[in-house]
């Protein structure tokens, strides 16, 4: 059983259900990379890649076959591993493992481990095979996404079937998929029914994001009842709020433009907040909030497998533990009642590092890189992100076939160490692989923006 969305891809690759065209490259012949079918777009260059929710429709999907892998990714992820020995950080106390964790892990094939090379991070037991479950946690707090608000349960994280809706009359914000659902979600809706209404607008105010909002919102909900002291037999079975206020904010690391909107958006939000929720957090603690739900919410998938990322939330327990590679074994998956499952994708071996992905791996390297620094800040030095990229099939993934001699490509990687993050590089040059011709790089800036259109 393989569960997992480029899984899916794989066997419509298979079945020849999607445009596909192989790479010849035998050192990396397990990557198989669908095609935009440029002939039919008037385009000519091939490999700008991008990933789609449906590869039904032929649009570019790169294809990770998950056996016969190239070498070069079967080497241990090196993420976190490289921090120096010397200096402050040795000073640094030591990670640890929260026994509330490894005792809720001892019912999966996972060892928790926390050292102060590598942070902390989750290592199979024994050898896996895939599909197995290594991690489910339940939420302190999660929120459906809002293109899905009357799609999927508020409650059970189900999709709503036909006829089934049933919805908070007052509020209009509050979906459920049947009257039990929406019965047994009525003591924590009664502290919400009041603000949701007012939160579209809060946003597009503050230009901050609304589900964003909308998950802190959540959680101080979550803390107020926790503090409230939850009758023993309605007690929630997700991780308790004081596990998010242990999380590290990395407020610093944030840029100041999306900390002032956030601001910006607390402060209407608190407005429109009963006098006993304003007493659970005051405006800083609510900023600190954010933080961490940006750096560490999750996605939780659509709980029929189905690809789409319906839900959002915090589980910041035992799924903290699971580091990012762009070359992962494992997946989060969505489940009943705001879960969230993690699952190997692949065979993996006794000791492995069980690692998923917080970025779209389909994405070209610079872009993934980009993006973790943004929201998790760290620059990756994955398995797939040290193999240089020269030999790397991430070359492919933002590469336009040569005009000149079409054969070769123009590959490039504007970002390939963290200052150019800020400055760019200077010594970039875009050549052709085969014909060695040079490309202005306002003329490749051009092409793209064509393509991104
Ligand atoms: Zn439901
Ligand atoms: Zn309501
Ligand atoms: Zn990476
Ligand atoms: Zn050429």
């Amino acid at each position: 059983m393989v569960i997992c969305d480029f899984g899916q891809m794989w066997r419509l690759v298979r079945q020849r259900r999607v445009d596909e065209e192989r790479i010849s490259d035998p050192a990396e012949s397990s990557y198989w990379y669908t095609n935009i079918r440029p002939d039919r777009l008037g385009l000519d260059r091939v490999f700008k890649m991008r990933r789609t929710k449906t590869p039904r429709n032929g649009r570019i999907v790169v294809v990770d076959v998950l056996s016969d892998r190239p070498p070069c990714l079967e080497m241990a992820d090196t993420q976190h591993a490289q921090e120096p020995k010397n200096g402050t950080s040795s000073k640094k106390p030591a990670p640890t493992v929260n026994p509330v964790a490894a005792a809720l892990m001892k019912e999966f094939p996972v060892t928790l481990q926390a050292t102060r090379a590598k942070g902390r991070h989750a290592v199979a037991a024994k050898a896996l095979d895939e599909g197995v479950m290594v991690n489910h946690e339940f939420a302190t707090s999660w929120i459906v996404r809002s293109p899905f608000l009357r799609d999927i349960c508020h409650h059970c994280n189900d999709e709503i079937g036909g006829g089934r809706l049933q919805g908070c009359e007052r509020c209009k914000w509050a979906f459920y998929c049947s009257t039990e659902c929406k019965a047994a979600a009525n003591d924590r809706h009664q502290l919400e029914c009041s603000v949701l209404p007012h939160m579209i607008r809060t946003a597009t105010e503050a230009d901050c994001d609304l589900d964003l909002l909308r998950l802190l919102f959540a959680l101080i909900t979550s803390k107020k009842r926790e503090k409230e002291g939850q009758k023993e037999e309605e007690k929630e079975k997700g991780t308790p709020f004081e596990i998010v206020d242990e999380l590290i904010s990395h407020k610093e690391s944030f840029k100041k433009e999306w900390l002032h909107a956030v601001k910006k958006g607390i402060e209407t939000l608190r407005s429109h907040m009963s006098q006993e929720l304003l007493s659970v957090v005051d405006n800083e603690q609510m900023l600190e909030l954010a933080c961490k739900i940006n750096s560490n919410s999750h996605g939780f998938g659509d709980v029929r497998g189905r690809n789409r990322d319906v839900s959002l939330g915090m589980a910041p327990l035992t799924a903290t533990f699971f580091n990012h590679s762009c070359a992962p074994n494992c997946i989060y998956q969505g489940s009943k009642g705001g879960s969230l499952q993690v699952r190997t994708i692949r065979k993996v071996n006794a000791g492995e590092e069980l690692v998923v992905h917080y970025v779209d791996i389909f994405a070209p390297r610079y872009e993934r890189r980009q993006k973790l620094m943004e929201t998790k800040h760290f620059w990756c030095k994955c398995k797939r992100c040290i193999v240089p990229f020269d030999q790397s099939p991430d070359r492919f993934l933002n590469a336009y076939k040569c005009r000149k001699c079409k054969k070769g490509h123009i590959t490039f990687d504007p970002i390939s160490k963290p200052e150019d993050l800020k400055n760019g590089r200077s010594d970039e040059e875009y050549k052709c692989d085969t014909c060695k011709e040079e490309i202005e790089p306002e003329s490749i800036n051009e092409e793209s923006a064509k393509i991104g259109q």
